[in-house]
């Protein structure tokens, strides 16, 4: 009696095994989500900082630009000046200096000019570059937003696997012992997810080390369940157990 119930339960246990392996494995991949997300939302934040970079350059440019005008405007209002002033110089050394003033500002004006070209280009080209930067994060951030669909989706559907393998188990698990669902379930949580595993050449296949001949004869009686002495899981034969 005791003998098939014991057989019975450990085949119980591999079908019961068969499922938490999966479980494990969609428990893992969920877990790991939210990192995956994070992960891309943080790249996104990034190229959404470098466009941030490149406005404040953009800004700075135009402020540079706006201070050469208005140092344009000083010069320039100076040269006027400095040209009223010219009629009423008396003597020839007197106009002769004023000239030579007059040519220096305006070589003051020429030198600005330049520069205010220089920088309306500058500016030209940072707003055109910030106009591709804006209209590719809008591309990145519809990819972002489908990424993270998919990604929900997916723990979605693995949640929903999960419970029909929940279902699943609890159909299995009223034909074990609650002595021995327990020590599988203890197994199963300190030996991330394995917790019944068959003996192939005098090896446990749990953790690869050599399962004495008595154990294994020990396995056969089905008196008693038989745990791994290295890695502690259940042990069964293969062939033995019919599912
Ligand atoms: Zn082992």
């Amino acid at each position: 009696m005791q003998k098939i119930n014991l057989k019975a339960q450990l085949a119980s246990l591999v079908q019961l095994q068969k499922i938490d392996t999966e479980i494990y494995s969609l428990r893992y991949e969920k877990e790991a989500k939210p990192e995956e997300i994070k992960a891309l939302e943080a790249a996104f934040e990034e190229k959404k900082q470098a466009l941030t970079t490149l406005e404040k350059a953009s800004l700075d440019l135009q402020k540079q630009k706006k201070e050469r005008e208005l140092e344009l405007g000083s010069k320039e209002e100076e040269v006027k000046k400095l040209q009223t002033q010219l009629y009423s110089l008396k003597t020839n050394k007197e106009y002769q200096t004023m000239l030579q003033q007059i040519g220096s500002v305006k070589a003051d004006i020429s030198v600005i000019e330049d520069k205010i070209l220089i920088l309306i280009d500058q500016v030209d080209k940072a707003k055109a570059e910030i106009e591709r930067e804006k209209q590719g994060l809008q591309e990145e951030e519809k990819v972002l937003n489908l990424k993270k669909k998919d990604i929900h989706d997916r723990i979605k559907e693995i949640e929903d696997r999960i419970s029909q393998l929940d279902s699943q188990r609890k159909q299995i698990t009223p034909n074990i012992d609650d002595k021995v669902l327990g020590q599988y379930e203890r197994i199963l949580t300190n030996r991330d997810g394995l917790a019944i595993v068959t003996v192939k050449d005098n090896s446990c296949q749990g953790c690869n080390m050599f399962v004495p001949p008595q154990v294994i004869n020990e396995i056969k009686m089905y008196e008693r369940i038989v745990t791994c002495e290295v890695c502690n899981r259940i042990l069964y034969i293969d062939g033995e157990i019919t599912l």
